[in-house]
């Protein structure tokens, strides 16, 4: 009890006296005066907390917006209480364990043999080789010849040659211990400086490299979490984000428990909206984002407007050129159109860049530069005192594979600046021609619209009339690999190299499919069958593309397609 001596005597009986009475809890007036302050000052600070919450709501969202989140929610809650009834649930069960059982059809071999425990002996050097054999020649889709959207970025056989002598030098190699693998440290630095002088970045810049986009992006959003702790005290921290943003930054949120602000991007332009953005700004606000393309749509959001509103604000700006990596610095000298994206905005304080996409390294390689050395070390992680000695690491892993380094090195030297540019001519023109066979087909022009003005390497499109989801399923049919988007329905197209090679196959098979939908749906109408067709569960030609998302896309709770895509994830690991 502080300040007891100073009491008045009066007040210091009766205080000592209540303590004799109840030993369990003295009940002397000072105390309830300050018990009550407390209480007082609690409620205070719940109530300017929650109210404060709901302007910032109000602010970010407008009413009528605020109103159609609430009513969002109240269908998705009512939804799932509807879905866990008793004779739903197990309705809702049954179909998700038939549609998984169909999918396990597909991906599990039924016939192969399994081996589920080591054998004995090890096999001879002979037996490996021959089984490995069989496993890169199972049955898949043709990336070899280019039917695959995105995936494999470059593939050509003398780069995969020299990777692959790369990797084979430092197998052992760990970053972990730069005095036992001194190569592959100087070959690290090297690789995010190649990359930092890319992307234009000032003296102090700094980098790291990760095993991909999605950890570059969780580092970048770590650090933003982190200095806006160190610097600001922010303990609830949110972070604003394009919808088309890549979900990897919705993971960050869920792993480093940052709430996210979803903006929209709506036509024409597709870009982030950015008044809604400014809106959405806080004092709990560590990070705006942009993309320089996004994976959806192929759109460069306004980089540099929101690099005025970060600078504005002072906030950090995070530009995700994960997917634009080695294309977008080169669309200027490539002589294509192209906006600002790099360091060069004063804004930009962070940029994520795959050099395994477009920079044409062996997938397990990314970086994530700074703008500065103080921000690179906020996602530093440092243990002084564990018995294992004094540990520190700069991302995620602990151990690392050197051999992925020096693969990504070696990509990178030997393809070399005119290499990248001739690259990206390559690339980004052809798309140019299929955004062309697109705007200009009889009948690709009068179904599909593509979204926005993609200046990359991805175009999505949408479809009219049709189901595009038919579209996709039509293209499957014919062995391409392409990409279904949602909100709004959509397909996408990712140009890479081997593509390059097929792309007007792609056009044509494309043609032929818009052809034979509009033809099916022609018959559809004159059956009068029209709603019947989509109504009911039996949607009679549905393949899996539309049957997914038509589901998908009707619920305002989304628990079975959760349940759906966990079952996936399982199926992956069935031996
Ligand atoms: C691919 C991609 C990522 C994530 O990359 P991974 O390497 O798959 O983890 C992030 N952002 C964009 C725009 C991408 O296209």
């Amino acid at each position: 009890m502080p300040g007891t001596s100073r009491m008045p005597i009066s007040l210091r009986e009766s205080f000592n006296n209540v303590r004799k009475r109840s030993r369990v809890r003295a009940a002397n007036p000072l105390e309830m005066l300050s018990l009550d302050l407390i209480r007082n000052i609690v409620f205070f600070l719940f109530l300017l907390r929650w109210s404060r919450r709901a302007l910032w709501k109000l602010k970010g969202r407008g009413l009528l917006g605020t109103l159609a989140e609430a009513y969002a929610e109240v269908r998705r809650v009512l939804y799932g209480w509807f879905l866990r009834m008793p004779g739903v649930r197990t309705q809702v069960r049954k179909q998700v364990d038939e549609a998984l059982a169909k999918m396990q059809s597909k991906i599990v071999p039924a016939n192969a043999t399994r081996y589920l425990t080591l054998p004995k002996e090890g096999w001879t050097e002979e037996a490996v080789r021959k089984e490995l054999d069989a496993l890169a020649n199972m049955d898949h889709t043709r990336w070899e010849d280019g039917y695959v959207s995105g995936a494999v970025y470059h593939g050509e056989d003398d780069l995969l040659r020299l990777q692959t002598e790369a990797y084979g030098k430092f197998t052992v190699a760990n970053p972990i211990h730069p005095d036992v693998f001194p190569g592959v440290r100087k070959m690290e630095a090297e690789v995010v400086a190649m990359v930092l002088s890319l992307f234009n970045a000032p003296p102090d810049a700094a980098g790291v490299s990760t095993s991909g986009g999605t950890e570059s992006i969780l580092m970048a959003c770590l650090s933003a979490r982190q200095k806006a702790y160190v610097e600001r005290g922010v303990t609830e921290p949110e972070m604003i984000l394009p919808e088309t943003a890549h979900t990897a930054f919705r993971k960050a949120a869920e792993y480093f428990k940052i709430k996210i602000h979803l903006v929209a991007c709506p036509a024409p332009s597709y870009q982030v909206d950015l008044r809604r953005v400014a809106r959405l700004i806080n004092s709990n606000t560590i990070l705006l984002v942009g993309s320089a393309p996004n994976f959806p749509h192929g759109i460069i959001d306004d980089i540099s407007g929101l690099s005025k509103l970060a600078l504005k604000k002072r906030l950090p700006l995070h530009v995700d050129c994960c997917l634009g990596s080695f294309l977008v610095p080169f669309l200027e000298k490539a002589g294509f159109e192209t906006v600002p994206f790099d360091f060069r905005l004063p804004g930009v304080t962070s940029i994520s860049c795959d050099t395994h996409k477009y920079g044409f390294a062996p997938k397990g390689n990314s970086t994530v530069l700074y703008r500065t050395q103080a921000l690179r070390a906020y996602q530093y992680f440092v243990d002084p005192s564990w018995s294992g000695g004094v540990y520190a690491s700069p991302g995620i892993a602990g151990s690392r594979p050197g051999a992925l380094i020096a693969a990504c090195w070696t990509s990178l030297v030997s393809v070399g600046e005119a290499g990248y540019l001739a690259a990206c001519a390559q690339i980004v023109g052809t798309t140019k021609k299929l955004l062309h066979r697109l705007a200009t087909s009889p009948s690709l022009s009068a179904e599909l619209e593509v979204l926005g003005n993609p200046l990359v390497s991805v175009l999505a499109f949408r479809a009219r009339s049709l189901n595009v989801y038919d579209i996709a399923d039509g293209m499957s049919a014919r062995g391409w690999h392409l990409n279904a988007l949602q909100n709004p329905p959509a397909i996408h197209v990712a140009m890479t190299m081997p593509l390059v090679k097929v792309w007007e196959r792609l056009a044509a098979d494309l043609e032929a499919v818009v052809e034979q939908e509009r033809e099916k749906e022609r018959v559809r109408m004159v059956d009068g069958k029209k709603s019947a067709a989509r109504a009911g569960a039996g949607a009679d030609a549905a393949g899996d593309t539309a049957a997914l998302y038509g589901v998908a896309g009707s619920l305002p709770n989304k628990s079975v397609v959760v349940d759906l895509a966990k079952g996936f994830l399982d199926l992956l690991y069935k031996a």
